[in-house]
């Protein structure tokens, strides 16, 4: 019956495909979060002191990892192996006192996965907004002891978009919260909490990745290097930008940029000038996606023109965004160091800017290549 032993070849396939992505699927504890090293070490000593306080806010920029470290919190909190295995295994860190997660063993696994019944996730629904009965309902389960974990948490994401009835709904259990659970609240814009309950929940501030730590993620997640230090040179410090963009187009983006200093460093012609700028529109097709490739074309060159100051003035190379291309970047110090460099950056933050406010693409370009 060669039909089924094809539909089992399939099979096999699958699983074996399966098995391979989870066996990659990042596990989450404190030791898979990338950056964030002093808080990562707060949280963990914070677990093995007990003394995770019962309300935290996770504020910083999208992308940085934030939700990854509520649930390795989670994790951390709840996690049933050995806890003195644990703490060794946690070496690494600065102080050495703190506990992480096994990450592998089943409840760890059902957190990763967001199915473990004491760990509550909660986040906007298709309205925008997380309503004031999601907030009830979790006010209410919160109440009990946990079902069969050590503590319940509950991660708010987005905590932003909590409409202020429900913000007020929560108020109570920050003020009084229930003795075995913890309440994560995950934002970008701390701002738009009420005060009353700003006030309620230690802050915990993640700051934008550094371009160094985005670029081992993505090597560490199978990029080769070329690739994952021009991601990372424009993922504006968010892994999960990085993660969403495509390498290819990243790379390509670099390498258009690099050739348009490069000419226009070599033609001081305005009319030969301007032939540049059909580099920049090469494949612009005519919708709303030339703006925002133009743009990726344009914040690739704000960090190539940022590196060659940096080559220029000798300051510390490790700073560099674009190491992989260093000897390009030499060439270009000639023409862009000192004040064109500073022109140049500065022109290009402009046709950012315009293109925001809808600018013509077109327009924009042919501006920016008389600029550098
Ligand atoms: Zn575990």
């Amino acid at each position: 019956m060669p039909l089924l032993r094809g539909e089992e070849a399939i099979i096999c396939e699958w699983l074996s495909w399966t098995l391979k992505f989870w066996g990659s699927m990042p596990t989450m504890p404190f030791r898979d979060v990338v950056g964030h090293v002093r808080l990562i070490d707060l949280l963990s000593r914070s677990v093995a002191g007990s003394s995770i306080p019962p309300s935290l806010l996770f504020a910083g920029p999208a992308g940085v990892g934030k939700h990854l470290t509520a649930l390795a919190v989670a994790q951390a909190l709840n996690c049933i192996q050995d806890s003195g295995l644990r703490a060794e295994g946690l070496g690494l860190r600065a102080q050495g006192s703190g506990l992480d997660a096994c990450g592998t063993c089943a409840v760890c696994r059902r957190i990763a996965r967001g199915v473990h019944p004491d760990v509550l996730l909660v986040a906007p629904g298709d309205s925008g907004a997380i309503k004031i009965d999601q907030v009830r309902d979790i006010v209410d389960r919160a109440a009990y002891r946990p079902f069969e974990g050590r503590r319940r948490v509950v991660i708010i994401d987005e905590a932003d978009a909590l409409a202020y009835p429900a913000q007020n709904a929560l108020l109570k259990t920050l003020e009084e919260p229930p003795s075995l659970s913890v309440f994560i609240l995950v934002t970008s814009r701390p701002d738009m909490l009420l005060p009353t309950v700003l006030s309620r929940c230690p802050q915990l501030r993640f700051r934008p990745l550094s371009a160094d730590d985005i670029a081992a993620a993505l090597m560490a997640r199978g990029h080769n290097e070329t690739e994952a230090r021009a991601v990372a040179a424009t993922a504006d410090g968010s892994l999960g930008q990085a993660l969403q963009a495509s390498a290819g187009e990243l790379v390509e983006s670099r390498d258009i940029a690099q050739r348009v200093l490069a000419h226009a460093a070599a033609q001081s012609d305005p009319a030969r000038r301007i032939d540049s700028a059909k580099e920049l529109l090469a494949k612009i097709a005519g919708g709303a996606s030339d703006r925002e490739q133009l743009a990726t074309h344009l914040r690739a060159m704000a960090v190539l023109i940022r590196d060659v100051a940096v080559l220029a003035t000798r300051a510390d190379a490790r700073t560099l965004a674009n190491p992989d291309v260093r000897p390009a970047l030499e060439r270009l110090t000639d023409a862009y160091h000192g004040e064109r460099g500073t022109r140049a950056f500065a022109a290009v933050d402009r046709a950012l800017f315009a293109l925001q406010r809808n600018a013509g693409v077109k327009l924009v370009a042919d501006w920016l290549v008389l600029q550098l």
